[in-house]
């Protein structure tokens, strides 16, 4: 009854979706406030005031045929305007409303990119960890994903790896910094080298190849780490942005994507991000929402939400005895699994109610990712049962 291809996603199913159901399953036996569920990037502080004002602004005040019509498959030109303006004034970067598509979340905007550039047998570089849906994007194009292992100490991409990683199908490199689920930012070095390589490989290749920064963290960066902005880097590069985690909006599914007009094609880029828009059914992003994004421009979430709560953790959990990865940016610790197989470790963690998603769901088998976005006062609870498991696997204690 059902097609080939949903058959084999419904196999492969999300195992993060999968992991937040036994959370679930889980409160419904303990009760919801012993469960430590760290499987899901849902925020848990809430949109910024003014997200609410705006809307409730823009209800009362706009001519309601205007505010719930249909427009542009690109979106309201103003909102798009506001984009533009924003990423000028902060990036330097040149945009105008015509290099900004308003989109269904970034999820939707990887997948009208994949729609406009990818044919079937197409391969989009990715680098592990990754997060596990872009298999399921490109698939959805009869495309694939190539994994690049990472530098296992820094979890920056290695870059012997990923020159190797390219064929004829290359038609895409996709790269997440911050990362989930690592947390680390790629370096101004990563950067420079990546976008090297790319230069080289579309000249041996002799055509476009497009680097797309998935980019739903660029503002979740602690420490006084800066806010990059990948253009700036790579010519071809198409970004792509997601007001799920900046704004706590992941509900709302609102995002865009920017295609700067040096990228080669630019035009024709735009026109067939559109189309895409359209033809696979999105037709445009939400309405009010465009809307509201664009009267918060300036808004921020609160960052130091997740920042004590990134200290509490890590710190926490390097004291019990545990191998993690300094989160630079995001929402997510990245924790060495003690065991090779990392099913094992997350099956221990679930008899002390901690519910972490398994490595290999991110390409990158032996580690654990732990998303931080949950109430402080659970992280702080949640030591004891990590105390409990690092006792079971011998951990020695700092
Ligand atoms: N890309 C990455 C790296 C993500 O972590 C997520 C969501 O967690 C998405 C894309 C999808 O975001 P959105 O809710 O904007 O579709």
């Amino acid at each position: 009854m059902l097609s080939r291809k949903i058959k084999a996603a419904l196999e492969g199913s999300s195992a993060i979706r999968a992991m937040f159901v036994e959370g679930k399953e889980l409160a419904a036996k303990v009760g919801a406030e012993n469960v430590f569920d760290f499987s899901l990037g849902n925020p848990a502080t809430p949109a910024p005031e003014k997200v609410n004002q705006v809307i409730k602004d823009l209800l009362d005040g706009t001519d309601p045929l205007t505010l719930h019509g249909y427009m542009s498959n690109s979106g309201y030109e103003d909102v798009r305007e506001a984009i533009a303006d924003n990423l000028n004034g902060r990036f330097g970067t040149n945009f105008t409303w015509k290099n900004i598509v308003m989109t269904v979340g970034a999820a939707g905007g990887l997948n009208i990119v994949f729609k406009a550039v990818l044919d079937p047998g197409d391969e989009v570089i990715v680098f592990a960890p990754f997060f596990g849906e872009y298999r399921s994007y490109a698939a959805n194009f009869d495309a694939s994903v190539v994994a690049v292992k990472p530098d296992y100490e820094t979890f920056q991409p290695d870059m012997e790896a990923f020159e190797a990683a390219f064929t004829e199908k290359t038609k895409a490199v996709l790269i997440n910094t911050p990362n989930n689920p690592t947390g680390v930012i790629y370096s101004d070095e990563t950067m420079r080298k990546l976008a090297g390589i790319l230069e080289k490989k579309e000249k041996e290749y002799k055509k476009e190849i497009y680097l797309i920064s998935d980019e739903p963290y660029r503002e979740l960066v602690y420490d006084g780490a800066e806010e990059n902005f990948i253009t700036k880097y790579y010519k071809d590069t198409i970004v792509g942005y997601s007001f799920s985690k900046s704004l706590s909006l992941p509900g709302e599914r609102i995002g865009y994507i920017a295609v700067p007009d040096e990228a080669s094609g630019s035009q024709e880029l735009l026109a067939g991000i559109e189309v895409a828009n359209r033809t696979l059914g999105f037709v445009n992003a939400p309405s009010l929402m465009q809307k509201a994004v664009a009267g918060c421009i300036g808004e921020k979430t609160n960052l130091e939400f997740y920042d004590k709560n990134r200290k509490d953790l890590y710190e926490g959990l390097k004291k019990l005895g545990f191998t993690c990865i300094k989160p630079q940016g995001a929402f997510y610790l990245w924790v060495k699994s003690p065991v090779e197989d990392e099913a094992e470790f997350v099956a221990a963690a679930k008899k002390y109610n901690l519910i972490l998603v398994k490595g290999s769901a991110f390409g990158c088998g032996g580690y654990v990712r732990l998303a931080y976005c949950i109430p402080n006062e659970k992280i702080l609870r949640s030591l004891n049962a990590f105390a409990k498991l690092a006792e079971e696997y011998g951990l020695t204690q700092g």
